[in-house]
């Protein structure tokens, strides 16, 4: 008989016991949020998904070369003097490389941020987007094109154009030189390979 007494004394106790709590944290200020209703603010520096501003980019390849993953691609193709299409960069200047190329694997990414302060002219950025979840890894890659395949093959095919033209140019003007026994003057040095580079 004393052991149910003392069941029945415990099962009273620990209820009213609970409904103080429960009660107690009723007027509390609540510490939860109804996410995804509600978000907290992430700091200024948080490292989530990456964008990219096409317009910035020069196709340098300082992040593709700094990302510790291999997950950015990069390509791009001197802008040729005679393209008449010529554009001023983000920075105010005449651009000077198209960007053929910019892709990027966010699956793999490790969200390191080396890229972003590799980059010399912003153009690529972390952002407080960390809500971009996919049912397959094709979804996280990214394509970037501000050129379409066919304007792209024309970029690499003015620059060859140009390149030809400014050779035969300087093969005249040495044979002219020959011929009229002025000393040729010394070739320069051969310029940077222009069909950027690839990542
Ligand atoms: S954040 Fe790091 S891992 Fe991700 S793309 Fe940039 S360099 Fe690569
Ligand atoms: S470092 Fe910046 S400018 Fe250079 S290729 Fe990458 S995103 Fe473009």
């Amino acid at each position: 008989m004393s052991s149910y007494l003392k069941n029945v004394w415990a099962g009273f106790y620990t209820a009213v016991k609970g409904m103080m709590i429960t009660s107690r944290h009723m007027f509390k200020k609540s510490v939860t949020i109804q996410y995804p209703d509600e978000k907290f603010d992430l700091p200024a520096n948080a490292r989530n998904k990456l964008v990219l501003d096409m317009s910035r980019c020069n196709a340098c390849t300082a992040c593709a070369i700094a990302c510790p993953v291999n997950c950015i691609t990069v390509e791009g193709v001197r802008v040729s003097p005679e393209d008449p299409h010529q554009e001023v960069h983000a920075d105010g200047k005449p651009r000077k490389v198209w960007v053929t190329r910019y892709e990027m694997d966010l699956a793999k990414c490790c969200f390191c941020g080396l890229c972003q302060a590799a980059c010399p002219s912003d153009a690529i950025k972390h952002t407080q987007d960390f809500e971009y979840s996919a049912y397959n890894k094709e979804s996280l890659y990214f394509k970037y094109q501000i050129l379409t395949p066919e304007q792209s093959a024309e970029k690499v095919r003015l620059l060859a154009e140009f390149k030809e033209k400014e050779a035969a140019a300087k093969a005249a003007a040495a044979e002219k030189a020959a011929t009229e026994g002025k000393p040729v003057a010394p070739k320069k040095a051969a310029p940077k390979a222009d069909e950027a580079s690839e990542q």
